[in-house]
């Protein structure tokens, strides 16, 4: 929000904090960049680090394992969850994972919401009450119209 307003941006896709990047040169990402957050802090994250701990580290993903038919390729998200209920070490290594990188995103969020605090500056006198640092983003916000 900007002044009350939902800002868009440029390209009406404003604030998709999934592509910020967060490791760069890392893992590929469906917008065209690399090292998105959403790479790493995502459902898809979590399944992906799940299988991978599974391939290579069978012996630690016993109920992974079992939940997916003994196939690392065919976990999917609601199988990690159950096993990590149950204890599975790959699994809960899985979240560990994907939580770290998703509490390295959200203090990036805090550092950016933090700045967005200069969006209302206390107005100077005989500045015309609009510090200029603080100007209105250029694209229209969205009016419903
Ligand atoms: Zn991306």
């Amino acid at each position: 929000m900007v002044d009350g307003e939902l800002y868009r941006g440029r390209l009406g896709i404003a604030a998709e904090f999934g592509h910020m990047v967060v490791e760069p040169g890392g893992r590929r990402c469906g917008c065209g960049e690399r090292g998105c957050w959403e790479r790493y802090a995502s459902g898809t994250a979590l399944v992906r680090e799940a299988q991978e701990l599974a391939s290579v580290s069978p012996a630690i993903a016993g109920r992974l394992l079992e939940l997916a038919g003994g196939q690392p390729e065919a976990i999917t998200g609601l199988a990690v969850t159950e096993a990590a209920q149950d204890g599975d070490e790959a699994a809960l290594e899985a979240f560990r994972v994907v939580g770290t990188w998703l509490g390295h995103g959200m203090a990036s969020h805090r550092a950016c919401l933090r700045e967005g605090r200069a969006e209302r500056p206390a107005r100077r006198a005989g500045s015309g009450g609009r510090d200029r640092r603080c100007r209105r983003p250029r694209a229209a916000p969205v009016t419903g119209r």
